[in-house]
């Protein structure tokens, strides 16, 4: 794949924005799918983490983008204590969530739940939903 100038610096600045928000550097992984191992939620995902490890070093932006691996994640840190180069995996995958909601995307609209469904979810269930998935 080659890259235009242009999509380098979208995947500069998308590379700074994610070491920013997580304090995790994605370019010292090194491919080898411990995590996705470890992952309790890795059928779930479209990706897997180390799938979305290798696209955030690229920073393949719109595939990042359009995936459901970072907010399938249940952050665990099962994959963050085994990984061999110390990436806190978990706190990626945070940051990745957060890079969609600052532009004020939710994952799941709240107003679109049936009203039976949320009587029979736990309020606390919700709650932390709730602040996961939504801006
Ligand atoms: S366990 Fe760590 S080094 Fe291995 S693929 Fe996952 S993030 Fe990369
Ligand atoms: S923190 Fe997320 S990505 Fe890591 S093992 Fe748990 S569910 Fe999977």
């Amino acid at each position: 794949m080659t890259l235009t100038i242009t999509d380098q610096a979208i995947a500069l600045k998308f590379f700074e924005k994610l070491k920013e928000l997580s304090g995790e550097n994605v370019k010292l992984c090194m491919q080898c799918a411990t995590c996705t191992g470890m992952c309790p939620m890795a059928a779930e995902m479209d990706h897997s983490p180390r799938k979305i490890m290798h696209l955030a070093q690229f920073g393949l932006v719109d595939m990042l983008s359009a995936s459901n691996t970072f907010w399938k994640c249940a952050s665990c840190h099962a994959c963050t204590v085994k990984c061999p180069r110390g990436i806190d995996i978990a706190k990626v995958m945070e940051a990745l969530r957060q890079q969609v909601l600052r532009k004020s995307k939710n994952y799941i609209e709240p107003s679109a739940l049936p009203a039976e469904r949320i009587e029979e979810l736990p309020q606390i269930a919700l709650v932390a939903g709730f602040r996961k998935l939504t801006s």
